[in-house]
């Protein structure tokens, strides 16, 4: 009996093309500090950082510790400089990336119908970002303002997809039991993983991400819109 839904953002409630819609992201922000610091240096330092992020296996540190305490190690601006700079990146710039995203209606009929159905919803999202980044994303599918359980951002979560302690970490957030959650993504490797803790899950394919050598079967697979017939039927 499934009375939760994970749900991934990015090429999943949000469609988009995951490498497209990263270039774009990374072009813009190397432009909007490019009177800081060499925009390819602070690029190259950002996907470092991210995956020292990624890779953090210490739970006492937030995914931000961890980022900021590599990045600012990496890039020479200072942090008093290079925040204002950031924040100003994702209040005003970050909102005009919309246009590389392709939103539909989909997404806000499967929240709302889960709500319907009493199903508990967690914005599963890589916590990669910012609040801010994610708030504006929510925004662009129109459930910004949906009283979701739980949104990983960066802030508060200690793990990263594919690490199975992200996934554990909501369970513990929410107080979830694993068999109860549906886990829906575009990702066959760092949404799928979640079924090893006994998570059903569901591949969405409209933005599926191509990988090798990843053999996790889904429970169920198809579009965004057999998503919402499938939480539709629940
Ligand atoms: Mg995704």
């Amino acid at each position: 009996m499934i009375k939760a839904l994970l749900l991934d953002l990015d090429g999943t409630l949000l469609p988009l093309d995951t490498d497209g819609f990263l270039r774009h992201y990374l072009k813009s922000i190397a432009a909007h500090v490019a009177h800081l610091t060499d925009p390819k240096e602070f690029v190259d330092s950002l996907m470092a950082s991210t995956e020292v992020m990624v890779k953090n296996t210490d739970k006492t540190r937030t995914n931000k510790e961890v980022f900021w305490d590599d990045f600012l190690k990496r890039v020479n601006v200072p942090e008093e400089q290079l925040m204002p700079v950031l924040d100003d990146f994702y209040a005003n710039q970050f909102p005009k990336l919309v246009k590389y995203t392709s939103p539909t209606p989909l997404s806000k009929q499967i929240v709302e119908t889960a709500a319907e159905k009493g199903l508990r919803v967690v914005v599963a999202t890589n916590p990669v970002f910012p609040t801010e980044a994610i708030q504006e994303r929510l925004r662009w599918i129109g459930v910004e303002d949906y009283p979701f359980d739980l949104v990983t951002t960066y802030e508060i979560m200690h793990f990263c997809k594919p690490q199975i302690g992200y996934y554990q970490e909501i369970l513990e957030m929410t107080g979830l039991d694993p068999k109860e959650c549906l886990m829906a993504g575009n990702d066959p490797l760092e949404d799928l993983v979640a079924s090893k803790l006994g998570m059903k899950t569901f591949l969405v394919e409209d933005y599926v991400i191509t990988r090798k050598n990843v053999d996790f079967v889904p429970d169920y697979q198809g579009s965004l819109r057999d998503l919402l017939e499938f939480v539709e039927r629940l």
